[in-house]
């Protein structure tokens, strides 16, 4: 274990590589959450942990931003991309034994979908979802939650992780996106029916989906309530609106069938990519017949483009991901069990030592905010304290635990993690913590 190393020291390797990416990538990465005041470079990985280039092993509860679903450099994934290679080809005309399969399983998994589409990335999959549901509706405007992320993409580009000043207003993730474009995004509060409902009755006929996170990863783990989610399926359903359930993350992750599985309760749209593949691209939408044949090129209206679209590598990668799943269901009994071994061990940790904060999580994802509970939804994240966040996130990392950076956001578990893993975290958080406190 990476315990005695100073990550920011400058005789790195790794600090070596961000002065030359510097010069070549604006920011030194090419995703700006990649760099958030800390050289990480790494070499390689292998189920649990992670390697930087100076050799340092860390315990990945990062997991890519939760790509990593069943460890890293899996053989599980491995062996049929690497078999695969040079044996499926890229064709552009037609369709591929691949593509069928991948969508049987697909459809055979998600229980709201009865057809999908497959992109490369998520955010290509909420954009396809927004455009889908302007379409069938002949509306403009989405309604989404302050907090959730749902990719880079123009319409859905505002209002994450907002200052409370800015928060509920106009908080654009983004120069260069038209104003027009800002304005017909609408933000609710997350886990507050009363939010949505009243933009419905402020833009009566006018919108035309809202999408959501099911559980708002974004910003760490605002689990629903099941008579929120209910109510929002009812008032879509009623307003003529569609609902999308944004499972990027939630997908594959939280149950095979995702967070829809868990919460009993069906959107139209649903949009799907990091885990399913486990760090191999791809993502995809899938919903009902009757919406999804409108990206249909001989008989529908919604245009469905993409030359790498059920990429083969990602398409086998997600296959050999769903198939392992589905063959083993101790997956889920197992992550969730290790999520709720670190959610209560922190919990105990930090009533123990009397620190003002609120551990919260589903499955085998856990986030630590620093702000006492109860935590619903976005208001109540404006009390975290982020410095603090910070301070724990650092010497974490120090003692070789790998999380994300950014306050406000969630860890993984994967099937890869053990009950030692989990132990050891456990032991380092209390040092982290009570010296903190100290
Ligand atoms: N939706 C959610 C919930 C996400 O968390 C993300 C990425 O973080 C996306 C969509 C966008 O996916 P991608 O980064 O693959 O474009």
């Amino acid at each position: 274990a990476a315990s005695d190393h100073d990550p920011r020291s400058t005789a790195t390797r790794g600090w070596a590589l961000h002065q030359a990416a510097a010069e070549l990538l604006p920011g030194g990465v090419n995703s700006a959450t990649r760099y958030v005041g800390h050289p990480y470079a790494f070499g390689g990985g292998d189920g649990a942990y992670v390697v930087d280039l100076d050799g340092n092993r860390y315990l990945d509860y990062h997991a890519a931003f939760g790509a990593i679903l069943l460890g890293h450099n899996s053989p599980i994934v491995d062996d049929p991309v690497r078999a695969a290679v040079g044996t499926v080809d890229l064709f552009g005309l037609g369709v591929t034994e691949l593509e069928v399969e991948l969508a049987k399983r697909v459809t055979e998994a998600i229980p709201s979908a009865e057809m999908m589409i497959a992109t490369m990335s998520g955010s290509e999959a909420t954009a396809q979802a927004v455009r889908l549901a302007r379409a069938a509706t002949g509306r403009s405007l989405l309604v989404k939650f302050q907090g959730g992320f749902h990719g880079w993409h123009d319409a859905v580009a505002r209002n994450v992780i907002s200052r409370p000043e800015l928060a509920y207003g106009r908080d654009p993730l983004s120069a260069g996106i038209l104003d027009h474009v800002l304005d017909a995004t609408l933000v609710a509060e997350f886990n507050d029916l009363d939010s949505v409902r009243a933009l419905f009755e402020q833009y009566p006929e006018r919108i035309a989906a809202v999408i959501m996170e099911p559980i708002p990863h974004n910003v760490g783990a605002l689990v629903p309530a099941q008579e929120f989610v209910e109510g929002l399926r009812e008032l879509t359903h009623d307003e003529g609106a569609v609902l999308i359930f944004d499972e990027v993350i939630t997908g594959f992750r939280h149950s095979l069938g995702g967070y829809q599985e868990v919460v009993g309760v069906m959107p139209d749209l649903t949009t799907f990519g990091k885990g399913m593949a486990n760090g191999y691209p791809i993502g995809g939408l899938a919903g009902p017949r009757s919406l999804m044949e409108r990206f249909d090129g001989q008989k529908g209206d919604v245009l469905l483009a993409g030359t790498f679209n059920g990429y083969t590598l990602g398409a086998t990668a997600a296959i050999a991901t769903i198939d392992h799943l589905r063959a083993h269901p101790e997956f889920y009994t197992r992550t969730h069990a290790l999520g709720a071994r670190i959610r209560d061990g922190l919990t105990s940790i930090v009533t123990e030592l009397g620190i003002e904060a609120t551990v919260a999580g589903f499955g085998g994802v856990f986030s630590l905010y620093f702000a006492a509970g109860p935590i619903r939804g976005y208001r109540d994240l404006m009390r975290n304290d982020d410095q603090a966040y910070a301070a724990f996130h650092r010497r974490m990392t120090d003692k070789g635990f790998l999380m994300i950076p950014m306050s406000l956001k969630r860890n993984h578990v994967s099937g890869s993690h053990t009950d030692e893993d989990v132990d050891r975290t456990l032991e380092a958080a209390r040092d982290v913590l009570a010296g903190m406190k100290a």
